[in-house]
Formats: C-alpha cells, sequence, structure tokens
C-alpha cells in the first residue's frame, strides 16, 4: 500500500448477521485499505431469526472465501431449491416458487409462452412440470451439478452464521469490541457522526459508521432522525413469534409458506433442527392466539421459548446520510415471505464496497446508493404484495382487506401486463426475475390472457417434441440425483 495513505477507519454498529456480513466482506476484500472496528453488546444480543436465504448468498460467501462445506458444516445448514406456498390462492391449493429457470427461454419470448401455446394445443402439463428445481425439490434429491445446472440457496443457523463471518472478519483485521453504545457524538458543524460513545466510557471515532444496530437504527433514526417509510398500508401483518423445534422428518430442501386467515407460518428445516415461526397482523390476530396457533400447529416438539418480535414494514428514508450507512434492519424491514432480507443486506455491502469512498464521502455517491438500495426495497415489496393482493381468499377480515386494497401503480402495471401478454420485463438489477413472477402470478391465479404469437410459429410436431425432450431431462437428471439429506451428509463429511 502506497506510505501516504491513511485507511479509512469504519465503525460497524452491531454485530447481527448485518454487522458481520459488512465486516467480514469489508476487512477481507479492502484489506489494510481500512481500519475496521465492530462493537456489540452480548447483553442486548442479536434478533436471532433469518435462516431463510437465496442463490446470491452462494456467491457473498464466495466473494468472501468462505469453503461451502465449512460453511454448512458450521451453520447446520441444508440447501435450499425454493418455496412452496400453501393457501396462499385460496385453502387446500399450493404452488411453488423455485429457484432457476422453468422450461428454456427464447430471445423473444419467456418459456410461459410456449407453454401456454402447448396448453392451448391439449398439453395438460402445468408450468412447474418444466422447472429442475421443483421436481428435485419435492423427490427430495439434491446435488451441485455443473454450470449451475441446480440453482439453490441455504437455510442456515443466523447466529451461527454471524460467528462464522465473525472469524473471518477478525482473521482479515477487524477489531471486535464488546460493550453497549451509550452515546452517538456528532460534529457541531456539519453533523457528521464523530464517535461512539460506549458505557465502560470507551469512544470509538470513526470516518464512516455502519448501523447495523437492528430494529433500534441507533446512529441513521437515534441520532440523524433520517425518517421512516412506513408500508404497513400494503404488507399489514406487523408481528412474528419464532420458536425452534426438533425436526419431524429428514430435512427437505425448500421452505414451507403456510397462509393462515391472518398471515402466514415458515418452516425451515436445518440439518439438526427445525426453524418455525408465524407472521401475523395484530389487528386481527391477538398475540395469544398467534402463539396458540403457532404451538398447535408445530410438526416437532418445541426446543426453545416461543420469542415475540413486533415490526413495521417500510424503509428508512435515507440508508446513507451523512457518514453513516444503515444495513440491514437498521434500514427498513419487510417479511421473511421470499426470505429476502439477507439478501438486501449482501446488495447493500457489496453497493457500499463499489462506492467505497476514497476520502471525503461523495454527495453524489449518498445519492446513487439511497437511489439504488430503495429501487431494490421496492421491488421486493411489490413482489410480497402481489401474494396478499391476487388472491381468491376472501374468508377472513385480514383476506378481504389484502384482497381489495390500493396497490402501487408499478405492481399494478407488472399485474396487468401480464394478465393481458403473458410478459414480465425485469428492471433495473431487478431481485426477482421473469421465472419468479410468473410462478407466482401463475400460482396466485392470474393466468396470462394472451401470448407471445412466435410461439405459434411452432408446428404441433416441433413443439411436443421441444417440451417433451424438456420433461425427459429433468426426469433423468433428477432420477440420477442422490437423496438431499444423503448429499448433505455426505458434503459436509459426516458420512
Ligand atoms: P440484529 O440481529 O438485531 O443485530 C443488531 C446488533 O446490534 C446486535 O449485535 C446488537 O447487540 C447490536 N446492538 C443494538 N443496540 C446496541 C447498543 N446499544 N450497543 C451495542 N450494540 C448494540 N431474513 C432472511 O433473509 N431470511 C429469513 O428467513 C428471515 N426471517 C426473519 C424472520 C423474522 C421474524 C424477522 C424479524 C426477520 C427475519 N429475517 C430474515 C431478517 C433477518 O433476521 C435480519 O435481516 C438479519 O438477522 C439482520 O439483522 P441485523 O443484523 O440487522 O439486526
Amino acid at each position: 500500500m502506497r506510505s501516504d495513505f491513511t485507511p479509512m477507519r469504519i465503525v460497524v454498529a452491531g454485530g447481527g448477521t448485518a454487522g458481520w456480513m459488512a465486516a467480514a466482506a469489508l476487512a477481507y476484500t479492502m484489506g489494510e485499505t481500512i481500519d475496521l472496528t465492530l462493537v456489540e453488546s452480548d447483553a442486548i444480543g442479536t434478533v436471532g431469526v433469518g435462516e431463510a436465504t437465496i442463490p446470491p448468498l452462494v456467491l457473498f460467501n464466495r466473494l468472501i472465501g468462505i469453503s461451502e462445506a465449512d460453511f454448512m458444516r458450521e451453520t447446520q445448514a441444508t440447501f435450499k431449491l425454493g418455496i412452496e406456498f400453501e393457501n396462499w390462492r385460496c385453502e387446500g391449493e399450493k404452488y411453488f416458487h423455485a429457484f432457476g429457470t422453468t422450461g428454456r427461454d427464447h430471445w423473444s419470448a419467456g418459456f410461459q409462452h410456449f407453454w401456454a401455446e402447448g396448453n392451448e394445443r391439449g398439453h395438460s402439463d402445468s408450468y412447474s412440470d418444466y422447472c429442475l428445481e421443483l421436481v428435485a425439490a419435492y423427490a427430495r434429491k439434491f446435488a451441485h451439478l455443473p454450470k449451475n445446472g441446480l440453482n439453490y440457496a441455504y437455510h442456515l443457523n443466523a447466529t451461527a452464521y454471524a460467528a462464522f463471518l465473525r472469524r473471518i472478519a477478525e482473521k482479515a483485521g477487524a477489531k471486535r469490541v464488546e460493550g453497549k453504545i451509550a452515546q452517538v457524538e456528532l460534529d457541531g458543524d456539519s453533523g457528521d457522526i464523530t464517535a461512539l460513545r460506549l458505557e465502560d466510557g470507551q469512544r470509538l471515532e470513526g470516518d464512516l459508521f455502519l448501523d447495523c444496530t437492528g430494529f433500534r437504527a441507533l446512529l441513521i433514526e437515534g441520532a440523524l432522525h433520517v425518517g421512516y417509510d412506513d408500508w404497513s398500508h400494503y404488507l399489514p401483518c406487523d408481528r412474528a413469534i419464532a420458536v425452534q423445534t426438533e425436526l419431524s422428518g429428514p430435512p427437505v430442501p425448500y421452505t414451507r409458506a403456510i397462509a393462515h386467515d391472518a398471515g402466514w407460518q415458515w418452516r425451515i428445516p436445518l440439518q439438526h433442527r427445525g426453524g418455525n415461526g408465524i407472521v401475523y397482523c395484530s389487528r386481527y390476530l391477538s398475540q395469544d392466539a398467534a402463539r396458540e396457533r403457532l404451538m398447535s400447529t408445530l410438526e416437532g416438539k418445541p426446543i426453545s421459548e416461543p420469542r415475540a418480535i413486533p415490526f413495521t414494514a417500510g424503509a428508512r428514508r435515507k440508508q446513507w446520510h451523512r457518514n453513516c450507512v444503515a444495513i440491514g434492519l437498521a434500514g427498513g424491514f419487510l417479511e421473511p415471505l421470499e426470505s429476502t432480507s439477507i439478501h438486501l443486506i449482501q446488495r447493500a455491502v457489496v453497493r457500499l464496497m463499489r462506492m467505497m469512498p476514497a476520502g471525503q464521502v461523495s454527495e453524489r455517491d449518498i445519492a446513487e446508493f439511497n437511489d439504488q438500495q430503495l429501487t431494490d426495497m421496492i421491488q421486493v415489496r411489490d413482489f410480497l404484495i402481489l401474494h396478499y393482493n391476487a388472491t381468491d381468499r376472501r374468508d377472513s377480515p385480514f383476506w378481504r382487506q389484502c384482497a381489495t386494497m390500493d396497490i402501487p401503480d408499478t405492481l399494478r402495471q407488472k399485474i396487468e401486463l401480464f394478465r393481458e401478454t403473458g410478459r414480465v420485463f425485469r428492471k433495473n438489477e431487478e431481485i426477482f426475475a421473469e421465472n419468479s413472477w410468473v410462478q407466482v402470478m401463475l400460482g396466485q391465479g392470474i393466468k396470462p390472457r394472451n401470448h407471445h404469437p412466435i410461439a405459434k410459429k411452432m408446428s404441433d410436431a416441433e413443439l411436443s417434441r421441444f417440451l417433451s425432450s424438456l420433461r425427459e431431462n429433468i426426469t433423468k437428471t433428477v432420477a440420477a440425483l442422490p437423496s438431499h439429506e444423503d448429499y448433505v451428509a455426505q458434503f459436509c463429511g459426516s458420512k
């Protein structure tokens, strides 16, 4: 490093998943160009949930040099191929949002257009029959396939993941301080944060501060008062209760999201236990009733005390303000229906790395960062609203509210475009691609009235050959896969 270069002093406030993901990635990639200190409080602890992820986490782990087998062992992780949604369109029905692609796209049109043409000509298969990840998930099979042949994410133990990341961060030079932040000191002129004062009197000075203090948002809100956009009129669920259980059978390679009359429940299978929870709207369900519902529907014996977590869907008005960047729950929260929070942390960390200040913080960087972050959150928000709004359920006040609520114009356009033409476009590096939207829209009962005319160009024989070759490939590939349970055990070296 150049001898006249002064490392930027970065202080990370908070050591949950957000704090340690940021610390590990920054320390590992930025080396001696930064001087990083993380402060966390064992007495306060972390939110302790956040166990289902989406595929880009595989890349994040690679970026910071993590061995996948070590990671799987240490976090008791399983592989995840998607999410099964039960009772969302109507009670008794289910559909699957799988990772990866369904069928094969053409440059002009997604696979749904060819599948719809097939349907018109008498092929009765469902769209999901053409998705390898889905067929593998229901067969409870898994293996790493070349060229990302099987797209996957993980179910993981969030506390163990933070501890694992801590080791990587510390090895790469990050310092950890134990203590409670008592005061955030601001510069009288600029309003920038100058230091964090801890209860024991320690003072941590920095140039850049990352607020990873969770829902408390001590820096970005407590000290800088940026404000919060409340989105609960779109996403009315505002409480969760989480509990861990023994496994009731071999872990399946998918998350389950089971709707009930005032929200939904999750089931996340790890290697050694299950993660369970109920998400609900407190206007329609009391905490006692939610707890009773959760505990009475568990599939394994509980091994932890149920823990209630209140939240408000929404986003901090600025994720980066002055010399403070909010990452994780401090920046906002969208319920875990599509397992997006850890991914939003990843996006924020990578974005910050791309916009790392060279000395003075640039207002242009701040504006760009905030714009991109907000776009991410709005896109995820819209995708979540889709699950609630496009439903046939009218069996409770909660569902009647969801089905009839006003939805954002951005989402309305997406739904109506799909309904009229079968088309979905991915804009601004959107997290969820065409296939995700198509699966959820079809699953929630939105049926396109039309499809791309190019599919009509195929003769009956060509179309049949095309569709059946896709299905044959899937059947052959899945038949050759080992069981998910055996593969995890063998991959982690325990068999
Ligand atoms: P926290 O885990 O709360 O960490 C905050 C840190 O700040 C802690 O270290 C704490 O000690 C520290 N701190 C706070 N105040 C002080 C202080 N005064 N002094 C010193 N330190 C302090 N995400 C997913 O991707 N998938 C999921 O399946 C998923 N499920 C979820 C289910 C629920 C019910 C909830 C609420 C969230 C879920 N999430 C999920 C989100 C996920 O849990 C969080 O995004 C993730 O854990 C990051 O949390 P965090 O690090 O921002 O906050």
